[in-house]
């Protein structure tokens, strides 16, 4: 956003134009000096306002580069409770030190705010901050600097189509229960997968995202940290899987283990930790497909030796961001618990 206010000192240009005036009045010859002074005043002032706007505008860039850079890697930490000071506070000072980094030091904390509030969690941050750029050629004409104002502003957004999802899935009225059941209850763990190829309506089982079938070979792959290098999109019809070897969840908590010290909690984790499953919540066609509604994260946790029996894979859902193409929107009520991811906003 270009916002330039110029702080004009006119007493030195007064000066000039008082000098010529009384030449002109007094000498004929002078006329012609008064419009040589003018011209040269006119082709300077072109030069001077081209010199220093190109600097102004580079300036602004450079600062324009290092808030969005800021604000986006800040915004990692969303969404974050509006009476949570501690977390805010850090979101802030995060800003403020990737501001730094990318080369813009008069990025404060207090230029920082939070907004976009649903369910009491802030979705959104918005930086303002004013540059200042000193001035060489326009100095003549005593505009020593240029001011501007610089912009940025990050926010969540449903996301509606991505890549890298671990072949489990939640359906959907599940998925609802899990979430509000956390929110009146505290953290609740989630069977998202139980015993090979079992259950029904919610299925516990394995999703097949290119349907093709693959008797586990392509499950298997997609049990990888990076998940399904496909795209999967809302409104998908994906095939369950079938035929899926027994020991397929140690593969996926093989594969997925976080690899932090201390390790990631559903309170503390770190962004795109591969302990953080992405996978679609879903709604049930019929006996071999289901549609994708949206997507969830839900962060692998350790089992009790009678989980690990019947081959289960536990988890809890988390709030957590992720990448993806998203609808760009803003976060209202009733999609809030879906994945979201950050979007910049010019
Ligand atoms: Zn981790």
């Amino acid at each position: 956003m270009r916002n330039i206010t110029i702080t004009y000192k006119t007493k030195q240009f007064k000066i000039l134009l008082k000098r010529y005036l009384s030449i002109a009045v007094k000498n004929e010859k002078g006329v012609v000096a008064v419009i040589v002074a003018f011209a040269m005043v006119a082709i300077l002032g072109m030069a001077a306002l081209s010199l220093d706007m190109g600097t102004a505008y580079l300036s602004m860039g450079k600062m324009q580069k290092a808030i969005d850079a800021a604000a986006y890697s800040a915004g990692r930490q969303l969404p974050v409770r509006v009476d949570d000071y501690y977390a805010i506070n850090a979101i802030k000072e995060k800003a403020a030190q990737y501001a730094s980094i990318n080369g813009c030091d008069t990025l404060s904390a207090s230029d920082v705010t939070l907004g976009g509030a649903v369910f009491d969690y802030y979705t959104n941050i918005q930086i303002q901050t004013q540059g200042s750029v000193d001035t060489s050629f326009a100095r003549i004409f005593g505009v020593d600097s240029l001011d501007f104002t610089k912009k940025a502003m990050v926010k969540m957004s449903a996301i509606e189509q991505t890549t890298g999802l671990t072949p489990l899935g939640v359906e959907k009225v599940e998925f609802q229960q899990i979430v509000q059941k956390q929110l009146t209850d505290g953290i609740q763990k989630a069977v998202l997968k139980n015993s090979a190829g079992g259950g029904i309506g919610p299925f516990y089982s394995i999703l097949d995202y290119d349907g093709k079938g693959g008797q586990g070979v392509d499950y298997s792959r997609d049990l990888g940290p990076l998940g399904y290098t496909g795209v999967v999109k809302v409104n998908d019809i994906l095939f369950k899987g079938f035929g899926a070897k027994v020991g397929i969840s140690n593969e996926i908590y093989e594969a997925h283990a976080c690899p932090h010290y201390p390790a990631c909690t559903p309170e503390n984790y770190v962004y795109g930790c591969p302990s953080i499953l992405k996978i679609p919540v879903y709604t049930v066609v019929d006996k071999k497909t289901i549609r994708v509604d949206g997507f969830a994260a839900f962060l692998l946790q350790p089992r009790t030796e009678e989980e690990k029996s019947s081959d289960a894979i536990v988890g809890i859902y988390v709030k957590s961001l992720s990448t993806g193409t998203a609808s760009g929107g803003d976060v209202t009520e009733s999609d809030f618990n879906w994945l979201q991811t950050l979007m910049l906003v010019e």
